[in-house]
């Protein structure tokens, strides 16, 4: 059984390159037309992965990383479109819980519902949270991040928001579409395409999980304009620094250095 790791799960290649291009030496395992990097990354031990897009890549690789490469937690990064209030380009998000937009088995169960789980809202993990809401702010105050190509994208001042993440196989790109959402799921803060399928398989699997993701869009009809160029110039910037921030702060390796003191 390999050792206990964090896994760190990266929505697209450039936040990938971004937290790889922090760590040491890694060994690579490919499989299941994934390549997961093992190492350590700020004295953690941690995998780190492409997810691929969508529910089913999600939930595969979650599974993997969970049976095969010894994760016992995971942190899913990547950008999702704002559906709150108030929600900008570049702002970050941490799902409190995760709702798949796109289940829908009614009239045999209540819409939203998993069948046969009893739950439509998934919950992440609490103290993870807390950990990343700390490594986050770290980062967003950090007015160096926000250059002149992220001002050009529309980045500004930008916030962390806690709250409901809602997750489908669509990319939300028109306006109705997200009104839409709005209207079914007031509570929602943003959409994206991944994070609760990866928080279904962590609930079976019994494992702590967070999703924090960077607003790329406002999921309406403008969603497509300057995606890459947002994810190269803001959102793999922002993720890896945050991640990094957070494994250098992590409680749990200090509390094992503390012990190994003893
Ligand atoms: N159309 C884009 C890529 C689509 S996939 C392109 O041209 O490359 C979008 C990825 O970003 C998914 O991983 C998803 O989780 C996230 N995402 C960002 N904005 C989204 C939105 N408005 N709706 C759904 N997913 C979104």
């Amino acid at each position: 059984m390999p050792i206990a790791r964090t896994a760190i799960v990266s929505a697209m290649q450039e936040e990938l390159a971004a937290v790889l291009a922090l760590a040491g030496d890694l060994e690579v395992h490919e499989h299941a037309g994934r390549r997961f990097h093992r190492g350590e990354l700020q004295g953690e031990p941690v995998v780190l992965v492409l997810c691929g897009i969508g529910k089913v890549a999600a939930a595969t690789t979650a599974t993997l990383l969970a049976e095969r490469h010894g994760a016992d937690r995971l942190v899913f990064t990547g950008v999702a479109g704002g559906l709150g209030e108030g929600v900008c380009i570049g702002d970050a998000v941490l799902a409190t819980e995760l709702v798949q937009h796109d289940m829908d088995a009614r009239p045999l169960f209540p819409r939203y519902e998993v069948p046969l789980t009893g739950r439509s809202h998934f919950p992440a993990c609490a103290t993870l949270n807390a950990e990343l809401a700390q490594a986050t702010r770290t980062v967003l105050d950090r007015p160096a991040h926000w250059g002149d190509e992220a001002i050009a994208l529309g980045v500004r001042t930008p916030r962390l928001h806690h709250g409901l993440v809602l997750s489908g196989d669509r990319f939300v790109s028109t306006r109705e579409e997200s009104a839409a959402l709005r209207t079914a799921l007031p509570a929602a803060l943003a959409v994206e395409m991944e994070g609760a399928a990866l928080a279904q398989v962590c609930h079976d699997l019994g494992l702590p999980f967070a999703v924090l993701r960077t607003i790329s869009d406002r999921a309406d009809d403008t969603a497509h304009l300057d995606f890459g160029r947002f994810i190269q110039a803001v959102a793999a910037q922002a993720s890896a620094a945050i991640i990094d921030t957070w494994l250098k702060a992590a409680p749990r390796r200090r509390a094992v250095l503390r012990d190994g003191r003893r």
